[in-house]
Formats: C-alpha cells, sequence, structure tokens
C-alpha cells in the first residue's frame, strides 16, 4: 500500500527536499504551496526520479482552500496519513517596531496553518487508524532577538505538536516537531539580505559558532522528517527534536 504524504510550503527549501525524501521512500506526495510554479517544478523533479507528486496550489491560512487541497489530493492519489506543517514566513523586527500586521501574519501561517491543515488531515489518519504529524518548530523557539512573532509562533508549535499526540495517539497517530538550526534556504538568505551581509560570510560566521562546524541544509531535515515518518517511529511521539549541529537548550 502506498502512503499519501501532504507537505506544506514544499515549492522549495526544506519542504522541497522533505516531499522528495518521501516520494523516494515510496509515499505518493502532495505539494501544497502559495508558489504554484514552484510547487509544479519540484513536483516534475520528483517525476523524472520516478517518485509520484502532485502540485496543489493553496494558502494554508485560508480554511476553504485547505479544505479544497487535502480532498483533491485525497481524490488524487489517496487519504493522506502523513502530514508535515512545513509552510513558513519571517516578518522579522524588533518589538518596538514591529506592526501588527507582521505578528499576524507570522502567526497565521505557522500557528492557524498548522491547525487548519492538522485538522482536515487527521480524519483520514483516524480512519486509517494510522498516522505522522511533523511540524516544523525551529531554535528560534527558544528567543531570537528579533523574532518576537517568529520565536512565539514556533514555541507555539510546539505545544500544539504535544496536544495533538496526546489527543490522536489512541488512534495510531504520533505528533513530533523538528527545530532546525541554522539550514541554508532562500529564507536565510532573505534573512542574511535584510542584514545587509553577504550570504557566504553569514554561513561562515554560523558555522564557525556550531558545534559541528557547518550550517544545515534541507537534507539534514529531511533525513530526520524521514525517519519520524516512519514505522520505525511509532512510539516516538510528541518530541521536539531539535537538528541544529549541536545542543540547543
Ligand atoms: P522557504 O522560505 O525557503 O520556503 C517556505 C515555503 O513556504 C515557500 O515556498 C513559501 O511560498 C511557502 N509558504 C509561505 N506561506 C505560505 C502559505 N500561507 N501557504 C502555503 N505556502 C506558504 O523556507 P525554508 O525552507 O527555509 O523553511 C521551511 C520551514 O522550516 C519553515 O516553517 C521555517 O520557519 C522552518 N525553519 C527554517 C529554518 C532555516 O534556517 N531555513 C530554521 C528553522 C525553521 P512563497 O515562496 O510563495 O512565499
Amino acid at each position: 500500500m502506498t502512503r499519501v504524504a501532504i507537505v506544506s510550503g514544499a515549492a522549495r527549501g526544506i519542504g522541497a527536499a522533505i516531499a522528495s525524501r518521501f516520494a523516494a521512500d515510496g509515499m505518493a506526495v502532495a505539494l501544497v504551496d502559495l508558489d504554484a510554479a514552484g510547487a509544479s517544478a519540484t513536483a516534475d523533479a520528483i517525476a523524472q526520479a520516478g517518485g509520484r507528486a502532485l502540485a496543489l496550489e493553496a494558502d494554508v491560512t485560508d480554511e476553504a482552500q485547505v479544505s479544497d487541497v487535502v480532498a483533491r489530493a485525497t481524490a488524487e492519489l489517496g487519504a493522506p496519513t502523513v502530514l508535515v506543517n512545513n509552510a513558513g514566513i519571517l516578518r522579522d523586527n524588533l518589538i518596538f517596531k514591529m506592526t501588527l500586521e507582521d505578528w499576524d501574519a507570522v502567526m497565521n501561517v505557522h500557528l492557524r496553518g498548522a491547525f487548519l491543515m492538522t485538522r482536515a488531515v487527521q480524519a483520514h489518519m483516524v480512519e486509517a487508524k494510522w498516522g505522522r504529524v511533523i511540524s516544523l518548530s525551529s531554535i528560534s523557539a527558544l528567543g531570537n532577538r528579533g523574532q518576537v512573532n517568529y520565536s512565539a509562533a514556533k514555541a507555539g508549535l510546539q505545544g500544539f505538536t504535544k496536544t495533538v499526540a496526546i489527543e490522536l495517539g489512541p488512534f495510531g497517530v504520533t505528533a513530533n516537531a523538528i527545530a532546525p538550526g541554522f539550514i541554508a534556504s532562500d529564507m536565510t538568505r532573505a534573512t542574511a539580505e535584510r542584514m545587509g551581509v553577504d550570504f557566504e560570510e553569514f554561513t561562515a560566521a554560523v558555522a564557525k559558532e556550531t558545534p559541528v562546524r557547518r550550517v544545515g541544509v534541507p537534507e539534514d531535515i529531511s533525513n530526520v522528517a524521514s525517519f519520524l515518518a516512519s514505522d520505525e517511529a511509532s512510539f516516538v511521539s510528541g518530541q521536539v527534536l531539535y537538528v541544529a549541529g549541536g545542543p540547543s537548550v
């Protein structure tokens, strides 16, 4: 039986790496993203490599669009039993300069998005008596200057994960969070740009402070997602796994 996974924010970066890895693991994957062209390009690359992928355009903060993409993924690929809440945005600023719009935007994509997606997909997991919910937290959940919105949202996802684990555990569903450290992606490139620093210099400086002496790549996260989505991880639930090249707490 082919398992069906939905990965949000899968057009690029970490989400694209997770979708590609899940396809290589034998799952059929629905790639949900605001960026339809990017999601299609990633889905095409997965198909070229012999995998099964479906690109679906949606904003995870929109209840109707979420319900529509979950229905389309189910109709075209089968009932989804693996969900990765990966869609994310940054709207960094110090609290005294942060606008309400930037607070709300970040809360909405990470928290409202994870809630809507998980609520829509869990019915299929409960029906199958098997499921995996994986949400992308961050080391920023522990506090990070300029990210009062993002760190609150990423800490919120940890509480969300633990509660989903408690509520859905009796139905064979696990919920876990991955909290990455610095991963080279468009998101961290945008951070370097905003700070006015060269990306290579930025990553070199972060690598120097990281115990394993390098920054992360999206595959560092997709390797962990692959394990958490597997049958072998069935007794791992409600956990937050920091994947940051060293201890974070
Ligand atoms: P990217 O910015 O490279 O990719 C994020 C993707 O999510 C984009 O394709 C974006 O689409 C999409 N997206 C944004 N908002 C929505 C929405 N409302 N609905 C659907 N899709 C949306 O990010 P990364 O790959 O770097 O990060 C992925 C996840 O990992 C995020 O949750 C991030 O917070 C988390 N993370 C990343 C770290 C890093 O160092 N990179 C560290 C810790 C956590 P569009 O291009 O149209 O905006």
